[in-house]
């Protein structure tokens, strides 16, 4: 494959992410109409590891609002 100069080709964009895992972590809803509303709770989903950062979806079990989490691998 060519790139272009700068592009290895391993980026996230072109290589995806280096592993999919489940995470077990706590999170905060952010519906403010919800009763978790900034409430800690912890939520097992699914996540990707990139680059030394994991990221993923979660559901908030109360109310179905989807949220970004992001974390550290390690
Ligand atoms: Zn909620």
């Amino acid at each position: 494959m060519n790139y272009p100069a700068g592009v290895s080709g391993n980026e996230y964009q072109i290589a995806g992410p280096d592993a999919y895992l489940e995470v077990t972590e706590t999170v905060l809803c952010v519906n403010h109409d919800c009763k978790m509303f900034e409430v800690e709770q912890e939520l097992e989903f699914e996540a990707e590891a990139y680059g030394g950062e994991i990221s993923g979806n979660f559901t908030c079990p109360t109310c179905g609002t989807e949220d970004e989490w992001t974390g550290e691998v390690g």
